[in-house]
């Protein structure tokens, strides 16, 4: 469902991706792990195009992203058509993001009604399904100041479904929340994995990574160091850098 080719970004003379080659499966969850500023933000973010590639390719559901190819010549996307691709894309980050001013449910329904023209009444009833499934039926009138940053996050994996994406990227969707509200997170997302949903998940939490991840990637300084199971990457790493992060994450 995601291939990249080459890969590279830079800001300016720094370049932050050195060269990515990824594939992800439909279904499939990848954990990215790696140092701070080993570029895996960066990644997430020119899947969903709120980057724009230096070099090298994105494939997204078969489509490559930001650009078309005609006659072996790119040609960058128009603007409806890339906000298309991202609406196919889910994306939930570190800081939780919701409308201050919109309940819960309010905050679900937000892109369907205006972004999918999804009539409210429907839009209504799948916000309030989607919010009993990631444990907040009885808090879908509150606004976000009123709900636990745990509490938060969780409408903010909400609404991302709402869009029904076929992928979801997750960046560090946990590191901002206080350590007795991750565990909360992790078990919607865990629940989201087993139920077939694609992901790729920056994360710190590495219980997370060895339970619901298919695929461990370690990144690091621009590249990927290393990949495989949990079991490989996580319990017997090949590279001294993965030893050495692990060491320190542990
Ligand atoms: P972290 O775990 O700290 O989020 P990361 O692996 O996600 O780290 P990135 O956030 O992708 O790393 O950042 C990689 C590098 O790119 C950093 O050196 C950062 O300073 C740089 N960078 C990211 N975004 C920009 C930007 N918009 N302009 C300039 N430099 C940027």
């Amino acid at each position: 469902i995601v291939r990249a080719v080459n890969a590279t970004k830079s800001f300016g003379s720094n370049e932050v991706l050195k060269g990515i080659d990824m594939d992800v499966e439909r279904g499939e969850v990848v954990c990215l792990l790696g140092p701070s500023g080993s570029g895996k933000t960066t990644f997430l973010r020119l899947i969903n195009q709120m980057e724009v590639l230096t070099g090298g390719r994105i494939w997204v559901q078969g489509e490559l992203i930001g650009v078309r190819e005609k006659n072996g010549k790119l040609y960058r996307r128009h603007a409806v058509d890339i906000a298309r691709q991202r609406a196919g894309i889910g994306m939930v980050f570190q800081r939780f993001n919701l409308f201050p001013h919109m309940t819960a449910l309010g905050n679900v329904m937000e892109a369907p009604v205006h972004v999918k023209r999804v009539p409210r009444a429907q839009a209504r009833q799948r916000a309030l399904d989607l919010l009993d499934q990631v444990g907040l039926a009885d808090r879908v009138d509150y606004y976000p100041a009123q709900l636990s940053g745990g509490q938060q996050q969780r409408v903010a994996i909400a609404r991302a479904l709402a869009m029904e994406p076929a992928l979801m990227l997750f960046d560090e969707p946990t590191s901002a929340l206080d350590p007795e509200l991750v565990g909360e997170v992790l078990s919607v997302m865990q629940q989201l994995a087993s139920n077939g949903m694609t992901m790729i998940v920056v994360t710190h939490e590495m219980g997370f990574a060895r339970e619901v991840a298919d695929r461990v990637v370690f990144m690091d300084a621009g590249v990927v160091v290393e990949q495989g199971t949990p079991e490989q990457v996580l319990g017997q790493p090949r590279e001294e850098r993965t030893r050495s992060f692990l060491a320190r994450v542990r």
